[in-house]
């Protein structure tokens, strides 16, 4: 399989990439690359190209030879709000929840879940949560880097939320939860709202409906794990409504 590699610059046919020691010690120690070798790179932005490697360095340095197209993301923009637990949740969801087709992730800070972050946690945090969402975009092949919001609390989510359908997932919504399927299709983005893995109070889910124009929506009788909620969610939009399937 052809390497994939996210890069911050602008690329072109023709550009020189110059990599730092980290990347050219993945490509040359780990994946053994050589002079001519054939790398796929993006730039989160506008599209994927092939580039060569033209000298093994040190530093490295790949030339950029021919464009490839704008990828594998999908139309349907589906951001994915998700409760922040102490546990490793947020990391699977992020990752799972990129590779599916989440285009934004915004991490919730929520009553059963963590509620007051620590500030140095949250910092190292977030730049894991960034890596992961990179790393998953690489191995998926996407060329648009998804969007990982800091934490943010109930009432600074509005001014987060795209315009669009707003479907809040609830285990005890009951029969006031729509089938998703039965919902009509969307005609711009869709957020997602995922509980932690404590759930959401009736507060919240009231907060949600009425401030917010959530509808509630359930997965069927099962009661899923954060993570995995998120994950089936993000499908379960892509697969009706966007391009999966
Ligand atoms: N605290 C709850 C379960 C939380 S599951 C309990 O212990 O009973 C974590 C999150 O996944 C929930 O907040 C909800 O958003 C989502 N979820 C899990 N199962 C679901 C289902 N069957 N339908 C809709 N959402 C679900």
């Amino acid at each position: 399989m052809i390497p994939r590699l996210h890069i911050e610059q602008s690329l072109s046919v023709g550009a020189m990439i110059t990599l730092p020691e980290s990347e050219r010690n993945r490509l040359i120690r780990t994946l053994r690359l050589h002079r001519g070798a054939e790398v796929i790179v993006f730039n989160g932005e506008d599209g994927e190209w092939r580039a060569t490697l033209d000298d093994a360095g040190p530093p490295l340095r790949l030339a950029v030879v021919t464009f490839l197209g704008r990828g594998r993301d999908s139309a349907l923009a589906v951001t994915l709000v998700v409760g922040l637990t102490k546990s490793g949740s947020i990391e699977l969801a992020v990752q799972k929840g990129v590779e599916v087709g989440a285009a934004c992730v915004i991490p919730l800070l929520s009553r059963y879940g963590v509620s007051r972050p620590n500030m140095q946690q949250s910092e190292n945090k977030m730049r894991r949560l960034q890596r992961i969402a990179v790393e998953a975009a690489q191995q998926c092949g996407r060329t648009q880097l998804p969007v990982i919001h800091a934490p943010v609390e109930w009432p600074q989510l509005s001014t987060l939320l795209p315009e669009g359908d707003r479907l809040l997932f609830w285990e005890a919504a009951g029969h006031q939860g729509a089938r998703l399927r039965d919902l009509p299709a969307p005609e711009g983005a869709v957020t997602v709202l995922v509980g932690p893995e404590g759930g959401l109070t009736a507060d919240e889910v009231q907060f949600a409906c009425e401030q917010l124009g959530f509808v509630l929506v359930t997965l069927g009788p099962r009661i899923l794990r954060a993570e995995t909620a998120a994950m089936v969610a993000v499908s379960a939009c892509q697969l009706l409504w966007g391009d999966m399937g």
